[in-house]
């Protein structure tokens, strides 16, 4: 499921592709994407503009419309993302919305799970206000992240997933998160020492950084990284000892026993 670093590097292509191109005509293949409003109505609000500027909170993606005040949000559900195509190329399958510019080339934002959202908001603040999500987790400064963690009941991994708290980390990149901190997935926030706790808010910020210069790919993180050996039997690359996983969250969590003890 795409976290920060991937919708920051959508983002990124977004504006690569996606900015300053005056929209002709926007093409609706998946109907069920789009959030109260129909085809007919994204493509009269979008025909004829542009977009000026992207921003992301969390997972979501937003664009703005050329002198107005709004803004289109994108949510890329389990597996979505951007393809930009040149005049005349295919859509790839799974499309489910194609911007045609007039130049004539295309933006698809391709959704083979049909899981992603379209929708619009007045502002980014504004939006991540009627969600209820916490600060960005790039925004979010050392005190409050703190402070905030420390102040949780439950387990580490759990606060670190939830949108309200802090923004834009999911089930992949928490692991990688409490991975490089030494901490137990379900260690409880409250029982983290200060020290930790600071520990855990500059491992965020590092992964985050590292999977960002990545573009999200973890063949590409550096050495010693627990993500790309997620998933299958794996030693540590840290101690050598056994990777394990434990349900938390309702979710897969890997780490290593050794590095991360339950106790602390
Ligand atoms: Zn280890």
């Amino acid at each position: 499921m795409p976290e920060l670093p991937d919708v920051e590097t959508f983002r990124r292509y977004f504006d690569a592709h996606g900015l300053n191109r005056r929209i002709a005509h926007t093409r609706v293949e998946a109907e069920d994407l789009l959030e109260e409003m129909t085809p007919q109505g994204l493509g009269r609000r979008l025909k004829d503009h542009s977009f000026t500027e992207s921003r992301r909170h969390g997972k979501y993606l937003f664009a703005q419309r050329e002198l107005e005040e709004d803004w289109l949000v994108l949510h890329f559900g389990m597996s979505g993302f951007l393809r930009a195509l040149e005049e005349g190329e295919e859509l790839p399958s799974h499309a489910g919305v194609a911007l045609e510019f007039e130049d004539g080339g295309t933006l698809a934002y391709v959704a083979p799970r049909k899981l992603g959202r379209i929708g619009w908001t007045r502002s980014p603040e504004a939006f991540a206000a009627d969600h209820e999500l916490g600060p960005d987790a790039l925004a979010i400064d050392r005190p409050a992240f703190v402070s905030a963690v420390r102040a949780h009941r439950g387990g580490t991994k759990c606060w670190l997933m939830d949108q309200s708290a802090i923004a834009g980390i999911g089930n992949i990149y928490s692991d990688e998160m409490l991975f490089q901190a030494g901490i137990h997935p379900k260690r409880q926030g409250r029982a983290l020492s200060p020290a930790e706790a600071e520990g855990l808010y500059e491992q965020m910020r590092e992964v985050l950084k590292q999977a960002i210069a990545a573009q999200a790919r973890p063949e590409d993180l550096p050495k010693g990284y627990l993500l790309p050996l997620r998933g299958e039997p794996a030693s540590c690359p840290r101690c050598d000892g056994s990777l394990t996983r434990i349900k938390a969250c309702g979710r897969t969590a890997w780490f290593c026993p050794r590095c991360q003890p339950e106790g602390g």
